[in-house]
C-alpha cells in the first residue's frame, strides 16, 4: 500500500527514529509499503519518518550510470538500525533532491566512501562498504533517520538561495 508522504517542514521529520528492536512481520510489511511509496515517485530512497513512522529503517535504490550517462535504480536494499562510521576524508559535491522537498535539486558535500553495519529485512547483521552514489544515498537517508535533511548541509548562500522554495513547499503541503 502506497503511504502518504511527510513534508518540509512537518516536525517529524526533525525527530530521531527509534531503533527496531525485532524484525517482525509488521516491519517487513512497512518495508513493502514503503517499498511502493518510493517506487510510485520513482526515487531512489525512503526512510521511516518521511511515511510517519519514527523506527530506524530505510531503503535504497542506488542509482546505476551507464556508458551513456543514463541512471536506472539498483533493486532495493533495506537497511534497519543502520550505524555508519568511517567516512573518508576525500569528499564530492553533486546535487540531490528528497521526496519530502518536492522539486528542489542542490548541490551537496558529502564523503566519498562509508562503512554501514545494519540489520537486513530477517533480522540479520551485515556489514558494507559503500563509496560514490550508495555511499551518498545512504547518507542522505541516514541523516532522515537522526531527524536531519539536506538543506542542513548547504552553505549559508546555497540555504538563502532556497529559502523562498522551502517555504513555498512548507505552505503547500502543511497549511
Ligand atoms: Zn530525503
Amino acid at each position: 500500500m502506497k503511504l502518504p508522504l511527510f513534508y518540509y517542514d512537518h516536525p517529524i521529520l526533525r525527530q530521531k527514529a527509534l531503533l527496531v528492536t525485532e524484525v517482525t512481520d509488521e516491519i517487513r510489511q512497512l518495508i513493502r509499503d514503503m517499498e511502493e511509496t518510493m517506487d510510485a515517485a520513482a526515487s531512489i530512497g525512503i526512510s521511516a519518518n518521511q511515511v510517519g513512522k519514527l523506527l530506524s529503517v530505510c531503503l535504497v535504490r542506488y542509482p546505476i550510470e551507464d556508458e551513456y550517462g543514463n541512471y536506472s535504480r539498483a533493486p532495493t536494499k533495506v537497511y534497519i538500525n543502520p550505524k555508519l562510521s568511517n567516512p573518508t576524508k576525500q569528499t564530492w559535491v553533486h546535487d540531490e533532491g528528497c521526496l519530502s522537498i518536492p522539486k528542489l535539486y542542490v548541490d551537496v558535500e558529502r564523503p566519498v566512501g562509508i562503512t554501514v553495519v545494519a540489520l537486513d529485512e530477517n533480522g540479520n547483521e551485515f556489514t558494507e562498504q559503500l563509496t560514490g552514489w550508495a555511499a551518498r544515498v545512504l547518507m542522505h537517508e541516514n541523516d532522515h533517520l537522526n531527524g536531519k535533511l539536506f538543506i542542513d548541509r548547504l552553505t549559508k548562500k546555497q540555504r538563502n538561495q532556497i529559502d523562498p522554495a522551502l517555504r513555498a513547499i512548507d505552505k503547500k503541503y502543511n497549511r
